[in-house]
């Protein structure tokens, strides 16, 4: 993993900061801009102390479909949450994705993003 503000590799593990739900998020430091940042920075969670698993279940659910309000209410948020999220993985795949085929579907998996966060960072 890299530094997300200036790209050095001299980042150095720095605890965790546990989500709502108890997850334990790895905080980095970095030894060149002496800058602290987690996995999720540079990501459309950065920021964000809520479970992957409801994020992305709920970008299901609207991905379905499902309104704002009912995706809200099975998942115990507010439809103002979910919109918020929808904004953060509708930004990302813009900046990350070439443009789509016109026969995929426009849909963002929430797994997906952490998977690849995971597969940068440094062996234990
Ligand atoms: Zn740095």
């Amino acid at each position: 993993m890299n530094c997300p503000h200036c790209q050095s590799s001299k980042v150095v593990k720095n605890g965790t900061k546990p989500l709502k739900d108890g997850t334990p998020i790895q905080r980095y430091r970095c030894r060149d801009c002496n800058r602290v940042f987690n996995e999720r920075t540079g990501t459309p969670m950065a920021g964000l102390r809520t479970s992957p698993q409801d994020v992305s279940l709920a970008l299901k659910m609207r991905s379905e479909g499902m309104a704002l309000r009912a995706s809200g209410r099975v998942l115990g948020y507010s439809h103002s949450t979910i919109a918020n999220w929808e904004d953060r993985a509708a930004e990302h795949e813009a900046s990350w994705s070439p443009p789509a085929p016109e026969t995929s579907e426009p849909t963002l998996e929430g797994d997906e993003l952490y998977t690849r966060v995971g597969e940068n960072l440094p062996p234990l």
